[in-house]
Parts: structure tokens; sequence; C-alpha cells
């Protein structure tokens, strides 16, 4: 009698080739199993693009597989673990095996199967290493384990023994914080698009009718080929000016220089490697200047995978940190954003109902420092942002919403609160011009909302911050404000209009 085939299990966001236990897959002895759970699928109230990108991709892997040769079980069940179960009662599999998965759930259910698990090779640090370099330092700096990782895998590296940064030094930050050009909003090209075929149409058949948001127009790719167009693209396209005006927000273009891979990166459709040499090679031959070149890799070999260890490092606990009491429900302008009046919060909560997607300082800036001075649970603002955005997974939405945005971590990430007011937003974007609100007013009905909360949010938690360094000037500022009484009556009244839907 022939041998069982062996099976391998690929999890939604391990959709490559090279990945773990698939990499060593062969037609001929391994069978595939991919599971669609339904269960997942309705558990939230997902954003309708998020939901047909992660599926369509999954059903397109599993195609690709069978044009390789591949035996594939695409397995749609209500339940990872029951689908599981009938795969295993349906072909009594010689063995199982799973690379690592991306999520602590899903470890945890790997762990309680009889499946053998391989170590991942999807990110640029696995945990293990991170930990030899963590040793026992309590804290670890970004900026030091970026280095770390430009060392260790060859990246922009220079001198006599590689062992200096090209360019002179690590960080371009000083060149990539320009506010935006007063003109030629329409100087980056638009992202690319592709039609949508029957696959895609059938996955939006089959989607619950409690997914929101505009329908895909075919922004985002969802195979390997199209992310890989993408990437092409970005590199030729748009690298040459990811850095000036980074951090940079502008209503007429929600792009800029932005590469909106974050998606595959995390579903596996790109690996981190690949994106990482890609820039660096376009610089190597001259075509993208260092300011460019490195804020971008910063991103990936830096931040990304900084923060992927920052969650293996405390969770589980991590995602219940809620270290400044925040306890305000979520306020209902998030999920709809014809509720406020703010031109910043409105144009950016727009553009997430259009494409699942804001860039990071319209994450981190306006949205999360809008949670953050006002106050809003962070359990409740993490389950909205993952629900809504393209790219959200739990590794990646926890530590940077807890932590890098909401300060709910008390620290552990992040060593100041992101807290801004109107003045930082109204530098870095063309938002305040025409809005309903005067970024300069801290009392009145016209002050803005950020300028207000701002002031208010450190006049509230002045015993948290006042021995921190690098907010210390803010509180003793706040404090001596000439009109405290009057702005934290303001702060009341647009707190209650933000609860009652109104702000
Ligand atoms: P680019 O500006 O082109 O940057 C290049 C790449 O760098 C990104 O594709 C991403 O892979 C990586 N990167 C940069 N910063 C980070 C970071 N802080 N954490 C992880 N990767 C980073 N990123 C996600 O992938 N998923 C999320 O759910 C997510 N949620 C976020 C929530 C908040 C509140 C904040 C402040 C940041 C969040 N980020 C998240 C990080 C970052 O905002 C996005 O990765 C980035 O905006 C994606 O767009 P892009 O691909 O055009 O990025
Ligand atoms: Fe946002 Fe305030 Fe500027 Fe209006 S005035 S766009 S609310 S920062």
């Amino acid at each position: 009698m022939a041998r069982a085939l062996e099976t391998v299990w690929v999890f939604g966001d391990q959709l490559n080739r090279k990945i773990g236990a698939l990499a060593t897959a062969k037609p001929e002895t391994h069978r595939i199993l991919i599971i669609e759970s339904a269960g997942k699928i309705a558990s939230r109230r997902w954003h309708v693009q998020r939901a047909h990108f992660l599926v369509t991709s999954m059903r397109r892997f599993a195609l690709e597989l069978e044009q390789a040769g591949f035996k594939v079980d695409y397995r749609k069940s209500a339940t990872m673990r029951k689908g599981f179960k009938e795969h295993v009662a349906k072909f009594s599999p010689s063995q199982i095996s799973v690379t690592e998965p991306n999520s602590y759930t899903a470890r945890q259910l790997v762990a309680s199967l009889k499946v053998q698990t391989v170590k991942s090779n999807q990110f640029l640090c696995h945990p293990d290493d991170y930990a030899k370099f963590a040793g026992d330092k309590k804290s670890i700096k970004m900026e030091d384990f970026y280095r770390w990782q430009r060392k260790r895998h060859d990246v922009l590296m220079d001198g006599k023994n590689g062992d200096q940064p090209v360019g002179g030094k690590w960080n371009f930050d000083e060149e990539n914080r320009e506010p935006p050009p007063k003109s030629g909003h329409d100087r980056w090209p638009k992202p690319k698009q592709h039609k949508l075929d029957k696959i895609d149409q059938q996955v939006l058949d089959d989607l619950p009718s409690s997914v929101f948001g505009k329908k895909p127009d075919g922004l985002w790719a969802t195979s390997r080929a199209d992310a890989l167009v993408r990437l092409k693209y970005f590199v030729k396209e748009l690298l040459p000016t990811f850095g000036e005006h980074e951090d940079a927000m502008l209503e007429s273009n929600w792009h800029l220089a932005h590469s909106l891979l974050s998606p595959y990166l995390n579903n596996g459709l790109l690996l981190a490697q690949e994106v990482v040499d890609a820039a660096a090679d376009a610089f190597a031959k001259g075509n993208v200047p260092i300011n460019s070149a490195e804020g971008f890799i910063r991103q990936i070999l830096g931040w990304r995978e900084y923060i992927w260890n920052c969650y293996w490092r405390w969770m589980p606990e991590y995602a219940e940190r809620n270290h400044l009491q925040a306890h305000r429900p979520l306020p209902p302008l998030f999920t709809n954003p014809k509720k406020t009046k703010m031109k910043c919060v409105s144009t950016i909560l727009n553009g997430v109902n259009e494409r699942a997607y804001s860039h990071h300082i319209e994450r981190l800036m306006v949205l999360g420092n809008f949670a953050l001075i006002s106050g809003t649970d962070p359990q409740q603002f993490t389950k909205w942002m993952w629900n809504s955005y393209i790219d959200a997974h739990e590794w990646v939405m926890v530590p940077n919403v807890l932590g890098m945005s909401l300060y709910a971590d008390g620290g552990q990430l992040a060593t100041k609160p992101y807290a801004s007011g109107g003045a930082y937003i109204d530098r870095m974007s063309n938002h305040c011009k025409g809005c309903h609100y005067d970024r300069k007013k801290r009392t009145g009905d016209d002050a803005c909302p950020f300028t207000v909360l701002y002031w208010d949010f450190f006049l509230r938690h002045e015993k948290a911050f006042v021995k921190n360094p690098r907010v210390a000037r803010s509180v003793r500022a706040a404090q001596q404000l000439s009109d405290v009484v009057e702005l934290k009556k303001t702060a009341k009244k647009i707190l209650q209009r933000l609860d009652d839907g109104e702000a």
C-alpha cells in the first residue's frame, strides 16, 4: 500500500513557498492543508477590503500550489480546530508539520494538537535571536536593535571591516521630517491597480453581510505575482523620494511615497528579505539617495522586526495593559466619520473607509493621538483598528496601538506618550485650513479639540509624566497656562460632545 502523504499545514499569513515547513515540501510526498475558518471571518465586523484581501490571497495561493503539482486540501470549516480534525479524519497523514504560527492564539492551538512545529524564517529576527541580543537587559532601544540588525544582515554597511554605516551615519531622520510641499501635490505617481476577476467576485459573494467600507477596486494585490509588481513599481517610482516627506499628511494625496507593501509583508506574499534587498540594490545602483534608502530599510529591518519581537516578549499579558486607566468607550466618530467636524480626523477616517489604509503618521499622530488624549479605552481602540486596516494582525497591531500610540504599557515600548496638539498637525498637514475648529484656540466653542485635549491630557496625568525627561516640559507648561480653569471646562465640553457623537 502506498505510504500516506505527509501534511504541511499553512496558515493564512504564511503564504509563501519559502516559509518554514513549506520550503522543503515536495508534491510527491506532501499534501498542503489550508483552512478557511468561517468562525474567524464572522467573528468581527471587518472592513470588506481586509476580509477580501486575506481570503482571496489564501484561495489564490492554494491554486498556485496545485499548479505546482501539490495536492491541496483547501478546507472551509467552522473553526481552525474543526478543520484540522476533519483533515486528519479524511487523509490520515503520516505526519503533520506546521511553521511556527504568527499569533499567540494560533501557537496555543498548534501546541494542543499532534503536529511537528518547524522554526519560522518569515522574519529577519527570530525571537530566539532577539532573546540572545537582549540578554538580561530590561529595555532595548529600537536604534540599538536596528544597528545590530544592519551589521549582522550586512545591509548598507561600509568601511574596511564592513562595520561602518554607508553614508557615515546610521540615521537620516533629520532629512526625513519635512512638512508637505506647498505645491506639486500630484508629484507622487498613483498606486498600481489591477482588474478583479471571478475569484475576487466569489470571495465577495461568500463574505458575511456584516463587513463594512468600500468594496475592493483592485488597489490591493492578492497574489505573489501582483505583489511583486507593486514592489518593483515602488522601488523604481517612489523609493527615490520616500524619505523627505515621510511624515507629511495631505488631504489631496493619501499615499505620497509610502510603499503600501505592509499587507503583503504581513501575509507572506512578500518576504522582508527580498524587500530590503530590492531597496539596498536600488541604492547600490545609484537610483535612490541614502536618506530614502536608509529611511525605508529602517522601517522594515528595524521597526517591523522590533515590534514583532516586542509582541513575543510581552504577550499575552501585554494585550490587556491599560496603564493610564483610560476607560472612554470608542467614540462614535470612529465608526461614522460624519459625526465629527475635525477635518484631519474625518479626512483620514473617510480614507480608511475608502481603502482600509492610512499611513504611519496619520495612524500615530492623528487617530492614535486623539484616542490617547481623549482617554479612549486601549483595547476598544485596538479592536477598531484591527477590524479596519488591510495590514492588521495581532502581533503588529497590539504593540503599535497599545505601546507606541496609547502608552497603555506605561512606557515599555515608547519612552514618551505621542501626544500632540493642533500645532503639530498644522505643521505637518494641510488639514487645518478650512477646518471648523481653530487650531490656535484652547477655549471656546471653536477651540481645536487636539489643542485643548493635549493640555488637558498633561494636566490629568501630571503625576505620571512630570518626571519623564522627554515630556516634563509639557507638563510644566500646562500647569502654567493662564487659563487652566477655562481650558478644563472646554475639555469637559469637548469630551461630552465626543461621547454624544457631535465633536
Ligand atoms: P511605509 O511607510 O512604506 O513603511 C515601510 C514598511 O515598514 C511598512 O510596510 C511596514 O512593513 C514597516 N513598518 C514601518 N513602521 C512599522 C511599525 N511601527 N510596525 C511594523 N511595521 C512597520 N503596521 C502594520 O503592518 N499593521 C498594522 O496593523 C499596523 N498598525 C499600526 C497602528 C498604529 C497606531 C501605528 C502607529 C502604526 C501601525 N502600523 C501597522 C505601522 C505602520 O503604520 C504601517 O506598517 C505602515 O503605515 C504601512 O504602510 P506602508 O506599507 O505604506 O508603510
Ligand atoms: Fe484637526 Fe484641530 Fe487642525 Fe481642525 S484645527 S484640522 S481639528 S488639528
